[in-house]
């Protein structure tokens, strides 16, 4: 069996506290490998690594810091298929996902090293002659990156990625439930080329990890993605530095299905958007808003098509949806079913844990539907898992009124083939991301990503815009003029 260290100024080495802990799969119950379990100590030797390296990282130029990056890349495209299965095997979701999942991360990292020849400022006149304006990017610094289990190489690709492009020196906090990613992750970069140092990981738990990455003063910015109220805490506690934070959280995604839509294309998608991950995904389709007109022919599809997911071993072809991450997460589901029920929504699939062989050694929970009420519990709340809420509404007004009485603003997605309506919706769905006639899921490297309302400050990753995230605009005023010319001191 594997055991890794942390990864500190190039070296895997032990936690300070000679703690470990394993990775397991939720499939089977499997120990896949043993990791240090790092705190706040480690977290400073961590830190002084970036210090470390920090001057000779920044001079790095950035065209050859985006050349290590596509190196990754390649080297992960020609690995793709093991580090695919290697997904499924430690979060569960099932082995196209998980290829899927690399294939972010190498789109990616191949889009942002090509940022290394863009880095685009600005140059602008004066108001004054003899003198030239311009804007340059910097790095922030030293950057603490946080990141989830469902995405176990794509958005520790994302944020690595851009903030490493960027000239910054990293620590690097990934999920506890997949470390075995992350440290594969590691060992792919250092072969691609990056210094000692430039990269540290901790791996650990959030309140040992987490919280001392985010309370470092020398770590001047932090990137999050995680749950709303992970997040609230990781301001709070930046806030305190008037530290920078980049938050990607949560979502209670709709889809919304007029009376004119095609109705085969919206099954499709929900069903895709709903249970695809098992549901555990930040743009996971959790509600579906349907006309009134269309509610039961579409009901009584949405359950067929249901019932005919196959449920199992998420590397098995033949599997349409893998285990739920965790005992933990499992139970946070399990709960939720229990709380939907209490609420009086009609439960119209599923609903149950699989206990029989052969799901008995794995997280296995129904793919599940409620015929539910706007403003139960089950329709505002994330639950990030396979249950899924069906919501009937008289018309486009109220449709997305109902899409957008929620504290989420990440994704949303709306089927109709009337143009007026579909252009409106792009105005009305209050998200950072609006689909017209696909699911909720299936967002594209070389857009913005991001969430308004609580699942977002502002940031947004991938696309043009990720550089942002981790670098800092320097104004520059040169003055050829050879005399002392004052800016707006005049008549
Ligand atoms: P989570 O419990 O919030 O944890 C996310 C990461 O933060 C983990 O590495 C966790 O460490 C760490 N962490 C948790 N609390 C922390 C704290 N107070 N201070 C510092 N670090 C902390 O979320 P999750 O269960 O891993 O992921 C699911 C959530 O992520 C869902 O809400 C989902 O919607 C969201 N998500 C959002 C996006 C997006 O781009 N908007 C993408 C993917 C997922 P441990 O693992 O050690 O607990």
């Amino acid at each position: 069996m594997n055991e890794y260290g942390l990864y500190i100024d190039g070296q895997w080495t032990a936690a300070t506290s000679g703690r470990t802990f394993q990775s397991i799969s939720p499939t089977s119950g499997e120990i896949l490998a043993t990791f240090a379990e790092g705190d706040g100590n480690d977290v400073e030797k961590a830190v002084q690594a970036a210090a470390k390296a920090r001057k000779e990282w920044r001079c790095f130029p950035a065209p050859k810091r985006g050349e290590i990056l596509l190196e990754a890349a390649t080297n992960m495209r020609k690995r793709k298929k093991e580090l695919g299965e290697m997904v499924s095997r430690e979060m569960g979701k099932v082995i196209s996902e998980g290829k899927g999942d690399v294939q972010e991360a190498i789109g990616f990292l191949e889009y942002i090293a090509g940022e290394g020849r863009r880095m685009f400022g600005q140059t602008t006149p004066s108001e004054l002659p003899g003198k030239f304006c311009m804007t340059v990017r910097q790095p922030v610094g030293i950057v603490g990156l946080i990141t989830p289990w469902n995405f176990p190489f794509a958005v520790p690709c994302w944020k690595p990625g851009a903030a490493l492009m960027g000239g910054n020196t990293v620590i690097y906090k990934p999920a506890s439930l997949v470390p075995l990613c992350a440290a594969t992750l590691v060992t792919i970069l250092e072969e691609a080329g990056l210094p000692p140092g430039v990269l540290n990981v901790v791996t650990g738990p959030a309140g040992r990890v987490g919280r001392a990455i985010v309370e470092n003063p020398a770590v001047e910015a932090v990137s999050f993605t995680g749950s709303v109220s992970s997040g609230k805490d990781v301001y709070a506690r930046a806030a305190a530095q008037i530290k920078r934070v980049g938050h990607e959280l949560g979502g209670k995604n709709p889809q919304i299905v007029m009376d004119d839509a095609d109705l085969s294309l919206a099954i499709e998608g929900v069903l895709f958007g709903a249970f695809g991950t098992a549901g555990q995904r930040c743009t996971a389709t959790s509600r579906l808003i349907l006309h009134e007109v269309i509610f039961d022919e579409m009901i009584e599809r949405l359950v067929a098509g249901t019932k005919a997911l196959k449920i199992g071993d998420p590397l098995d072809p033949a599997i349409d949806i893998g285990p739920v991450g965790s005992e933990d997460q499992e139970k946070k589901i399990l709960d939720y079913i229990d709380i939907g029920k209490n609420e009086g929504a009609e439960l119209i699939a599923g609903g149950h844990k699989l206990t029989e062989s052969p799901h008995d050694k794995g997280f296995f929970i129904e793919s599940t539907i409620f015929a539910a009420r706007h403003g139960m519990r089950i329709t505002t709340e994330e639950i990030f898992g396979p249950v899924h809420a069906v919501i009937k509404v008289i018309d486009y007004d109220e449709a997305i009124r109902v899409a957008n009485d929620v504290e989420y603003g990440l994704s949303s997605a709306i089927y109709t083939n009337n143009l007026r309506l579909a252009h409106r919706a792009v105005d009305d769905l209050e998200a950072g991301i609006v689909y017209i006639n696909p699911p909720t899921i299936g967002a594209e490297v070389h857009l913005p990503f991001g969430g308004i309302k609580n699942t977002g400050n502002g940031t947004r990753e991938a696309g043009s815009t990720a550089i942002e995230e981790f670098t800092e605009i320097k104004t520059v005023f040169i003055d050829y003029s050879g005399k002392l010319q004052k800016a707006q001191i005049r008549d």
